[in-house]
């Protein structure tokens, strides 16, 4: 039987073995950063002149601002990115990105140590600083929102008494995170608050919603009376009218996927760092990224900015360099 041309979804991913023939080695792979960050020639990441010696003889910093009255540094494609300070090579990076952009649950450190051949702690730096590019969008939500919130972690009365966190008694210890998704671009911020006592989720709803949204939350008091909004709480009682639209179906699937890589992926996430691992999941929750679907190939890049609700390799490397 002849084998069916491959799906668009198909042509659009790339396989662990064109990740390896593309970063076949440290040489590759920085150049390949240079020309995603700099594709109208390498420019100074500190004042911004194009006026650049490219040959400089320096090992990790091998480009030189020309600019030397006010400026002169030296430079590598590492400068004010992510990258900063890292001893990692540039194939560790890049190959890294691929594997935490492209697993719908996420990768453990552990796993990177393995796949890497780095060893964990530096495995768990690198985990950290690739979640940092997902930190960054702020904006607001309009239209119909969803607001929840879930619980996270272990019970306060397992815990060793220094680990208590004496938090909302409600929470049980737990760290609280709350979260709005808009219904429109399936667009999630989500993050840790301090309790659900009414003035908090009203701040985390207008420092995220804008005025006169129509915002659906679940059926907690505390988001009675909001002030600027078309409030809808979803009564979970049984024969309650219930309006199509008027449901947070889609946070509740956030917090189902977040709970399971918790389990599965992160085993612990320590509430000091819990944000940052929510933030890699408002990414995941783009509904059309799954695994394989992130092309990384530079000219796969066009047809990618079309996709709308897709993470693009762009952004994420944009970013990545941008901070
Ligand atoms: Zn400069």
């Amino acid at each position: 039987m002849a084998r069916k041309a491959p799906g668009k979804q198909y042509r659009k991913g790339i396989t662990l073995i064109q990740i390896f023939e593309m970063f076949p080695d440290d040489a590759t792979a920085e150049k390949w950063f240079v020309d995603v960050r700099w594709s109208n020639g390498v420019h100074c990441p500190e004042c911004g002149t194009d006026n650049i010696q490219t040959n400089a003889k320096h090992k990790t910093m091998p480009y030189r601002c020309r600019n030397y009255k006010e400026c002169g540094k030296k430079f590598s494609v590492k400068t004010k990115s992510v990258m900063e300070g890292s001893k990692l090579g540039y194939q560790i990076w890049a190959i890294a990105t691929y594997l935490l952009t492209t697993s719908l649950k996420s990768v453990s450190s552990m796993k990177l140590h393995r796949d890497l051949g780095v060893t964990q702690k530096t495995a768990w730096h690198l985990a950290h600083r690739l979640r940092r590019i997902f930190e960054n969008e702020d904006q607001t939500y309009s239209g119909i929102v969803e607001v929840d919130e879930s619980y996270f972690g272990g019970l306060e009365k397992n815990k060793h008494k220094d680990k208590k966190l004496h938090a909302d008694r409600g929470a049980g210890g737990k760290a609280i995170v709350a979260g709005v998704k808009n219904r429109d671009s399936n667009k999630v911020a989500a993050k840790v608050v301090e309790n659900t006592k009414r003035k908090t989720p009203h701040d985390f709803i207008s420092d995220n919603v804008e005025e006169g949204s129509v915002v659906c939350t679940g059926d907690l008091s505390s988001y009675e009376n909001m002030k600027g909004y078309d409030h809808q709480s979803v009564k979970h009682r049984v024969g309650e009218y219930v309006d199509e639209n008027i449901h947070i179906n889609g946070m509740e699937s956030f917090w189902r996927v977040l709970k399971r890589a918790h389990k599965g992926v992160f085993h612990k996430i320590s509430h000091k760092h819990i944000n940052r691992y929510v933030t890699e999941f408002e990414r995941i929750n783009l509904k059309s990224i799954s695994a394989n679907k992130i092309p990384l190939a530079k000219n796969n890049w066009d047809l990618l900015l079309n996709c709308k609700n897709e993470v693009s390799i762009l952004n994420v490397f944009g970013n990545l360099l941008r901070n």
